[in-house]
């Protein structure tokens, strides 16, 4: 087995760049939902000693000082710029599993071994012509260890954004130079355990006799001490395994206390839950929604859920939302400040095959109608142009996103404009 995997280097900080080259060589970084933390840092912000999931009231004064530009998530723009980058990858290889929303591993059966730099160094200026997205390959025999060849490639110099694990004298070179605890799939619980054996690097790690692996850190770790050694456990999984449900929840940007904005957050749900099967051609024949306060504060506490079969599956957004209004009145208790809610579709099947119900087969005709033509016009125009009323205009109970940028490639309104004097 050869197999590469592509990451892309500070990925939502890099979209923005795409967009506004400004950002160049300035300290940026993106915020997490509702302008929490801080889950995206450029090399400036990491060098300003920004870390990782930093709490942004935390970090404000050492954002003012330094002019950090700041950005809350969007991932309207990051989702479709990974589409973007998928679709180039998609020429480099016969076989692609998109892991997250920035990485991908990407099969090298039939690649010759004498043309891998080439073939790495073509990939990446390619996506970067394409897209403008810079990205880092790591390549190895097993995924763990192109994984931990990716981290290689951007964290030490001299690499230029690829390093290649395949030969076992390359390994035995970088391996000890790795600390444990950046292995994949070693949490820190795994890398104290190691550590009061002794192990405290990659190297060491992959030295580690099966039986005390297995001991350690389970099964899960005996695979990984394979793995580093060169021996494949873990597939390509280029298929994404078939969908059990759909989720759509939020926590509020602020509480919610009125049943009334309840009903709009719970409406607005299920119309983004309806719009998600309709994209994968499924319908879903049970509903549940739920709600509860916040668990982590003195708030008084409520929590409760509620579901419903539907007679024939639907996708229809408005029967789901109908519904989903109902379970939320019978759950709603006055007097709590609510957190978050959501909605959950399940017994999903594909939307062709849903039984044909004699007495209900004209408004199934004209519904397919109604939903498809919703959906191109919130395609063309932007999500959220066409919607139900019930799901409300003001929305005060959004996530706080004060320093959004446009979306720039999936609303029309947003695209950026060029302008040639
Ligand atoms: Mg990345």
């Amino acid at each position: 087995m050869r197999v590469a995997l592509v990451d892309a280097n500070n990925f939502y900080v890099s979209c923005e760049r795409v967009f506004d080259p400004r950002l160049e060589g300035k300290p940026v970084i993106v915020l997490s939902n509702n302008d929490g933390c801080a889950v995206a840092r450029s090399d400036e912000a990491k060098a300003l000693g920004i870390w990782m999931g930093a709490p942004f009231f935390q970090i404000r004064d050492l954002v003012r000082r330094h002019r950090v530009r700041v950005f809350s998530s969007n991932y309207a723009l990051y989702g479709d710029m990974s589409r973007r980058v998928n679709e180039t990858l998609a020429r480099f290889s016969p076989e692609i599993e998109v892991y997250s929303i920035d990485e991908s591993f990407l099969s090298l059966a039939g690649l010759a071994d004498s043309t891998r730099p080439e073939w790495s160094q073509d990939l990446r200026a390619t996506v970067r012509r394409w897209t403008g997205i810079p990205v880092s390959v790591g390549i190895g025999p097993t995924k763990t260890l192109a994984k931990l060849a990716n981290a290689c490639a951007k964290k030490m110099p001299g690499f230029q954004g690829v390093c290649d694990l395949t030969d076992r004298a390359e390994r035995e070179a970088i391996l000890p130079r790795v600390p444990v605890a950046k292995v994949w799939g070693i949490g820190p619980a795994g890398a104290a355990k190691l550590a009061r054996l002794g192990v405290r690097t990659a190297a060491e790690l992959a030295a580690l006799p099966a039986d005390v692996a297995r001991k350690t850190l389970t099964v899960a770790g005996a695979r990984i001490v394979e793995e580093l050694r060169g021996t494949p456990c873990l597939d390509l999984e280029p298929i994404p395994p078939a969908r059990k449900g759909i989720a759509v929840t939020r926590s509020f940007g602020k509480p919610v206390t009125r049943f009334s904005e309840m009903r709009e957050a719970v409406t607005a749900f299920a119309v983004r839950a309806g719009e998600k099967l309709r994209e994968h051609n499924l319908a879903a024949g049970h509903l549940s929604v739920f709600m509860h306060t916040n668990r982590f504060n003195d708030d008084p506490r409520y929590a409760n859920a509620g579901s419903v079969a539907f007679a024939v599956a639907t996708n229809d957004s408005r029967e789901i939302a109908r519904a989903a209004v109902r379970i939320a009145q019978t759950i709603w208790r006055d007097g709590f400040r609510y957190a978050k809610a959501g909605v959950v579709l399940s017994d999903l099947v594909n939307a062709g095959k849903v039984a044909p119900d004699l007495f209900t087969a004209s408004d199934r005709a004209r519904s397919k109608r109604l939903m498809d033509a919703i959906d191109a016009l919130n395609r063309r125009m932007g999500r959220e142009t066409v919607t139900l009323a019930g799901a409300g205009l003001k929305r005060p109970w959004r996530l706080r996103a004060a320093h959004r940028s446009p979306r720039y490639t999936t609303a029309f309104a947003e695209l950026p404009v060029a302008r040639a004097r």
